[in-house]
């Protein structure tokens, strides 16, 4: 069966002017409905979801349009919208899908910027950490994303149910993720290295945790490493593809959570190309 898509138009509805701007999501979201992808409809995250992720001090200023930096902007509403997208992984996770919703999350921590970084690149309530502790089971997050995910290393760092493991490009922002710390494993490279490199430094990550206890893969699937992207690492739509066969080899429940990726409807050919790797 084909993987189901979680969308609902509702993220559309802020930022037009933001690099993280709505088109984004909506080409993909067109691109994927004409190529036969059903879509489910995602309802907001309850507060003891965010809880379970976020300070509650973060969570207050976030609600009363408090918090904002040069990258995150306090847009009207955000923290509803932020709570449906939350709510987008929660379902991804329950049911195997991709949650095609914005803002993303992997850059925000539990008290907001995350790992000394001074910005929260987009991001304002963690999606895929939100999922994977309300899903409470052994986990490996994977980070596919051209940067690396630092708010996402620091909520788990530590953590004995999660291993994080990230591949992106270094140096660049946020500037972490250089090295592995404990279940946090980081494998940077250099930019547009290319897809050779690319799926060899993959499957390098991923020979280590071949033996680990985990029950569920979540990947925080970013597209922002397609050439000429934010964090190009010089892929093409055909490497989605081959990353997408490798995560299928780890044989788990596996949900999929958006995170970056700014080429319009070159997100929606990344993320068909990656689902159909994955069900090939
Ligand atoms: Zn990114």
């Amino acid at each position: 069966m084909k993987t189901r898509i979680i969308f609902s138009e509702r993220c559309l509805g802020y930022g037009i002017w933001h690099v993280e701007g709505p088109q984004r999501v909506k080409l993909a979201h067109e691109f994927l409905r004409e190529k036969g992808y059903e879509c489910l409809e995602p309802a907001p995250a309850e507060e003891e979801d965010l809880l379970r992720v976020h300070d509650g001090d973060y969570l207050w200023n976030l609600r009363k349009g408090l918090v904002e930096d040069s990258d995150t902007p306090a847009y009207d509403n955000i923290f509803e919208l932020a709570r449906l997208s939350a709510g987008g992984a929660l379902l991804a996770s329950q049911v195997c899908g991709f949650s095609l919703m914005r803002p993303p999350g992997h850059h925000v921590g539990v008290f907001g910027s995350a790992l000394g970084v001074y910005t929260r690149g987009f991001c304002y309530l963690n999606n895929i950490a939100i999922a994977v502790k309300a899903f409470g089971k052994k986990a490996l997050v994977l980070d596919i994303d051209g940067h690396h995910g630092n708010g996402t290393q620091e909520v788990f760092q530590g953590d004995p149910k999660v291993i994080y493991l990230s591949v992106h490009r270094h140096p660049h922002y946020p500037g972490t993720g250089f090295s592995s710390q404990g279940n946090c494993l980081n494998f940077p490279l250099p930019a547009d290295c290319g897809e050779k490199r690319y799926l060899e430094k993959l499957d390098h990550a991923l020979s280590m945790v071949v033996g680990k206890q985990f029950e569920v893969v979540a990947v925080s699937a970013g597209f922002d490493t397609y050439l000429g992207d934010l964090a190009s690492l010089g892929l093409s739509e055909r490497s989605y593809f081959e990353i997408g066969k490798r995560i299928a080899g780890l044989k788990k429940k596996t949900f999929f959570v958006l995170e970056g990726g700014y080429m319009g409807e070159k997100v929606g050919r990344g993320i068909n190309q990656l689902l159909s790797g994955f069900e090939s």
